[in-house]
């Protein structure tokens, strides 16, 4: 099967999703496709925090500039996913006073507002922090729900014409006299392959770019920097709190939803798809909350987890165009050290760097910058393709209509002013009625696609009772040969569901969701989780039987997952 496009985006992370979109709105015929679900990668993993820019602006003023400006663009284009929770930088007493003069003249010369506040102040406003504070300063910090904003991008690349497709994998990049001509696909779950081409390929994956470069015989050199983070059961605090000090380990605290997200470490690892979380990296986090809010190891972890930074050095001799070349103050390229690693964004026209026309790679950034990510990305494959198109991302909205940030006791409101109150997951207050309709939507037959959806087991019991439910929903509307006769099922989910009209593949997508949301408490258990634990444990497998339940694959491939 072969189609044509325009544009091919490769990733559907924040980067891909924001270039896909930024392509549809300038009238491109735009495809993207991504190998697992949208934010699946390190988009869906990340700490949650739309930075000020205030953390870079003594090392890294080209990255602390460009994340104010995103940050001020993004509140107004994404409200349903932004929660202005505002920032402080509050350095303790133990903290090097002598950072405090150049972060107040980096965020001058950044035009990041910061303004000193009084410690009784701060802890007026945030009473579990520490009562030693020494300084705080109140900066335009925000939380950022990556999976709100990942679907409302796709949503509007679909809105804007576009196409943007799941599990569907790169596998091959076809070539023709020096030009990318277009890529080979494989569809995920069916094993289908099909060829698209296109006039350019951009390659937007993240942690993975080089893997899908070498495709086309360029090198990217991409490092894996892992960094873990743990989420606290609940908020603790309600503005972001950033230690006023170098970046280090456990120096930043996000509030996100219902919880409070403590992180995060930094260690480079060798393959973005295998890595572990260490013992001694929620120890730091552990230690270094206690310093931020006494006590801290006293309040329930809810579970741990890692994302990959797409962190991109050039090598020397390539030819980046000026304006993508880092340009750092502080030799940060020649670092070794991850943290002294830029967090800024490369945009690399492999025509000039490696000889190969139709294609790029965005590599680098931050969640916060996609949005430049993408415009300049564009503008590059405009001035390739000779069209003049202008960037509309910056103005027009990105909303999911109906959709608001989430907060709990929104959410029960609406539950109990609707009259309909079957509740599936009673921990984040999902419902009946929203997991059929996220099931119908996306014709997804893999659990974990729900928690992205609507935060499906994500709260304390991680769980321990909605994904029997949601599992029987699946089953129920999916894969019963009544439901197919009803013609309930998507094209997506056609093709399994024809081939497994049997609870094999309801059990498979459970005990695959448990697997997924069990992998974040291991390496968190202790007192209430491990509690919390035995509990899902004598569900699952004392009264249920989970482990011995017929399923599409062997008993010995779970638990298979290293990664968390
Ligand atoms: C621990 C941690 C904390 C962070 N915290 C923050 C923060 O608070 N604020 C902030 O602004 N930034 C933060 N970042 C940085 C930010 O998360 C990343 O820069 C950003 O999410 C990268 O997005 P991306 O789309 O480039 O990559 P990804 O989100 O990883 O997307 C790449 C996608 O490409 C897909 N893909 C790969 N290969 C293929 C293929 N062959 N075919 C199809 N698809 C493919 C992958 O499945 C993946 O979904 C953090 C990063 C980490 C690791």
């Amino acid at each position: 099967m072969g189609i044509s496009t325009e544009i091919l985006v490769i990733g559907g992370g924040a980067t891909g999703l924001g270039v896909a979109r930024d392509a549809a709105l300038r009238g491109f015929k735009t495809l993207l496709v991504e190998k697992g679900d949208f934010a699946h990668g390190t988009s869906g993993r990340y700490h949650g925090l739309l930075h000020s820019g205030a953390r870079y602006v003594v090392r890294d003023p080209r990255s602390a500039r460009e994340c104010y400006q995103e940050n001020v663009i993004l509140r107004r284009i994404l409200p349903s996913a932004v929660e202005d929770t505002g920032g402080f930088f509050a350095a303790l007493a133990e903290d090097p006073s002598e950072y405090v003069g150049p972060f107040v003249a980096g965020c001058r010369e950044a035009g990041i507002p910061a303004e000193e506040i009084s410690p009784s102040l701060a802890l007026k406003e945030e009473s579990l922090l520490n009562p030693k504070l020494a300084r705080v300063f109140r900066v335009p910090d925000a939380a950022c729900d990556s999976f709100d904003a990942t679907h409302a991008l796709a949503e509007s690349i679909r809105a804007a014409g576009g196409e943007a497709w799941v599990r569907h994998k790169l596998v091959g990049l076809r070539l023709s006299s020096g030009r990318v001509t277009g890529a080979e696909l494989e569809n995920v779950l069916t094993g289908e392959r099909l060829t698209v081409s296109a006039d350019m390929v951009i390659n937007c994956s993240g942690a993975w770019a080089g893997k899908v470069a070498a495709l086309a015989g360029c090198e990217v050199l991409v490092t894996p920097g892992k960094g873990t983070m743990i989420a606290m059961n609940s908020r603790l605090v309600n503005t972001v709190v950033n230690r006023l000090k170098p970046p280090s380990d456990g120096d930043i605290l996000v509030p996100v939803g219902t919880v409070a997200v403590m992180g995060t470490t930094e260690i480079v690892v060798q393959n973005p798809d295998q890595y572990t979380i260490e013992d001694d990296e929620i120890e730091v986090l552990l230690t270094e909350g206690e310093k931020l809010i006494p006590r801290f190891r006293e309040f329930r972890v809810l579970r741990a987890w890692a994302g990959v930074r797409p962190l991109f050095k050039d090598k020397p001799s390539s030819r980046s165009t000026p304006s993508e070349a880092s340009g750092l103050p502080l030799g940060e390229g020649d670092s070794t050290d991850s943290r002294l690693m830029s967090r800024s964004h490369s945009i690399l026209d492999h025509a000039t760097r490696d000889g190969v026309e139709g294609f790029i790679s965005v590599v680098g950034g931050k969640f916060t910058t996609f949005r430049l990510m993408a415009e300049e990305a564009l503008d590059m494959a405009c001035r390739k393709l000779s069209t003049e198109r202008k960037c509309r991302t910056a103005e027009i909205p990105i909303d999911l209509p109906g959709k608001k940030f989430y907060t709990p006791g929104k959410r029960l409101n609406e539950i109990e002013s609707s009259g309909n109150a079957e509740v599936i997951c009673e921990c984040e207050l999902v419902t009946r009625a929203q997991v059929e309709q996220a099931l119908r939507r996306s014709g997804s037959l893999i659990l974990n696609d729900l928690r992205r959806d609507l935060r499906l087991g994500m709260g304390p019991c991680q769980a321990g009772f909605c994904a029997y439910r949601a599992a029987g929903l699946l089953h129920t509307l999916f894969l019963t040969a009544e439901s197919a006769e009803k013609g309930e099922i998507s094209a997506l989910s056609a093709n399994s569901a024809a081939k497994n009209l049997d609870v094999r593949a309801t059990n498979s997508a459970l005990l695959d969701f448990l697997q997924e949301r069990w992998k974040g408490l291991r390496p968190v258990m202790w007192g209430a989780n491990l509690r919390q634990l035995e509990l899902d444990l004598n569900i699952y497998r004392d009264l249920m039987g989970a482990d011995r339940l017929p399923t599409l694959r062997e008993p010995e491939e779970y638990p298979t997952e290293k990664t968390a």
